[in-house]
């Protein structure tokens, strides 16, 4: 965005707030020091997912949900908690402006939030997105969950720790999705 004034390209926030749909930013022009306005707005489509073998899929907020849902199930969890990381992640995502996103980042977002909340589920979502392929590579992971290590690197090409059909049997039990609702804006 360049300045309106003199048509430099940087800027400096000095003011950010939430509006309806968007984000309201006050930014001051780093070289005549003239101050101006832009709306950061959700732009609800056209984000696309990288999938691991290349192939683009449109972002799709059930996928997400449904499976961070797997993962939190039975688990002694805040109700909304699932929500709330999607909407997070949903959010990062459309903030981040970025036409194309890796699957992975997502999955690392996805863990990352896990981690902090509960360990059984951070360890159901890795088992399915990072294909353990033995009870090893599980013990690895679950021992430096415990000791607090970073975890070891994932392996490739392993099966996952649940099959299919059990994955499938969990999302059965799920409620259909209530609402779609776009990304809020959560944090400054
Ligand atoms: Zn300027």
């Amino acid at each position: 965005m360049n300045c309106p004034h003199c048509g430099y390209n940087d800027s400096k926030v000095i003011d950010s707030r939430e509006i309806n749909d968007g984000i309201r930013r006050r930014r001051q022009c780093l070289k005549c020091s003239n101050r101006y306005t832009t709306y950061e707005r959700l732009q609800p489509a056209g984000l696309f997912v990288i999938k691991k073998d290349e192939r683009r899929e449109e972002f799709n907020r059930g996928k997400l949900l449904t499976g961070i849902r797997k993962a939190c199930e039975k688990r002694p969890l805040p109700s909304g908690t699932v929500e709330k990381i999607a909407d997070d992640i949903e959010a990062w995502l459309y903030r981040a402006g970025k036409l194309e996103v890796p699957s992975a980042v997502i999955g690392d977002m996805v863990m990352e939030r896990l981690k902090e909340l509960d360990h059984i589920a951070y360890i159901r979502f890795a088992s399915v997105y990072r294909e353990f392929a033995d009870i090893t590579t599980l013990k690895k992971v679950v021992d430096a969950l415990a000791s607090g290590k970073p975890e070891p690197a994932a392996a490739k090409n392993q099966l996952p720790l649940l099959s299919t059909e059990e994955l499938e049997e969990l999302a059965k039990k799920r409620k259909p999705e209530e609402r779609v609702r776009l990304a809020q804006f959560n944090s400054k």
